[in-house]
């Protein structure tokens, strides 16, 4: 009875032993297995990690379908006005407020003569907050009624202007009254930004009513034209900012906007939203 028992002892033991050594390989595979898969979630992860080492332009990256983007471009055109209105740096002030951005047209001129210094200030101020400036021309000229000289120049001047201020090249044009007829485009490299919601708010100078044209009328992809110039924007761009991120919607600029539908931006070619 003891020998059987210390035979079985020792079958026992060498089962084992057998047992733990093939797991072992086992284990050992697996861990071969494993280490190479890490290693290349490791390889994805640093990939990702440059990806997003800017975190703009990770911002801007185009997901996989468009439906699932909801974001809009808020414009405003015809400023700098640092003057009574103060509105170019009370809309400043509610995009900084509400972390979002947004995208300036802005007249040469108003840039050059009527505010030199507060002017200049206030659109380094839009850059810093990362929004974008591109140009109404230099004096807000109805380009389909000018010769093709006086359309060379509002633009080239228009575009200085900007650039000798914020330093960065002029990317976008919105042409005055959205005047582009095919004389205007096929003259002019840069794209021209129409829009697709219209808040009138030169005409009614109500803040009320263009936060209630903005509700009403804004789909993802939007591009909503304002104005600058006016202090009952300014008060309606401030009320109007937080109803459009409670809807789930981001306020971007105009480039982001078109890199987040994955849409290219052309010259001599008008866009009236992202969609
Ligand atoms: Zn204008």
């Amino acid at each position: 009875m003891k020998i059987n028992r210390k035979r079985w002892i020792t079958l026992f033991l060498l089962t084992a032993c057998l047992t733990a050594l093939l797991s072992g390989c086992k284990a050992g595979q697996k861990t071969v297995v494993g280490a190479a898969g890490e290693s290349l979630v490791a390889g994805k992860g640093k990939e990702n990690a440059a990806e997003t080492t800017a975190p703009e332009a990770n911002a801007t990256v185009a997901p996989s379908s468009g439906e699932k983007v909801k974001a809009i471009a808020l414009t405003f055109d015809d400023g700098p006005d640092t003057g009574d209105t103060k509105a170019t740096n009370d809309i400043l002030d509610a995009l900084e407020k509400n972390g979002v951005k947004a995208t300036f047209f802005v007249v040469g001129q108003a840039a050059a003569e009527w505010f030199p210094t507060s002017g200049a200030k206030a659109m380094k101020r839009a850059v810093s907050l990362g929004c974008e400036i591109g140009t109404h021309t230099y004096s807000h000229e109805n380009l389909n009624k000018a010769s093709d000289e006086v359309i060379a120049e509002e633009v080239e001047k228009g575009c200085k202007v900007i650039e000798d201020i914020t330093g960065q090249k002029v990317k976008l044009m919105r042409p005055p009254y959205g005047n582009a007829n095919e004389n205007v485009l096929s003259k002019i490299d840069l794209p021209m930004i129409q829009w697709d919601v219209d808040t009138l708010d030169w005409d009614t100078k109500d803040a009320d009513k263009t936060v209630e044209n903005i509700m009403n009328s804004v789909k993802p992809g939007s591009i909503v034209l304002m104005h600058d110039i006016y202090g009952q924007t300014a008060e309606a761009v401030d009320q109007v900012i937080p109803k459009l991120l409670d809807e789930g919607y981001q306020l971007v600029t105009v480039s982001e906007l078109f890199e987040l539908y994955g849409k290219d931006l052309e010259g001599h070619q008008q866009y009236y939203s992202a969609r």
